[in-house]
């Protein structure tokens, strides 16, 4: 029984990198270019990703209530869970003044739980 198993996955094994094998080759004679976009990438971090501040200590007015929903809802996804800091940038101490927030939002139905 094993050794059928072991014989299987040998088999499915060599079948899985031999056409790989046969199309890597194929490609390789392609011709070298240049990609402009290469040279102003600042190590993949550009643009896009830019540092993450938390909103509610760079602005000491903003503070995190329950009763608006507005202002929870840009820490919601679109089925309304609670986003993480990683995406939010927010610090952990907001994050859970804010996840409190959002619950007792959702307790008095200003936020749904989950969507229609
Ligand atoms: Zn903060």
């Amino acid at each position: 029984m094993d050794n059928e198993n072991i014989v299987k996955t040998h088999e499915a094994a060599e079948q899985t990198t031999e056409p790989a094998a046969e199309t890597r080759p194929a490609r390789e004679p392609r011709e070298y270019r240049p990609r402009a976009e290469h040279s102003d990438r600042d190590g993949g971090r550009n643009n896009r990703r830019r540092k993450k501040v938390c909103q509610f200590c760079a602005d000491k007015n903003n503070k995190i209530d329950y009763k608006e929903a507005a202002k929870l809802r840009r820490f919601i996804s679109e089925r309304y869970k609670i986003l993480p800091r990683r995406t939010t940038g927010t610090c952990a101490m907001h994050q859970r003044e804010l996840a409190e927030a959002i619950k007792r939002a959702r307790q008095i139905a200003l936020l749904p739980y989950v969507p229609e």
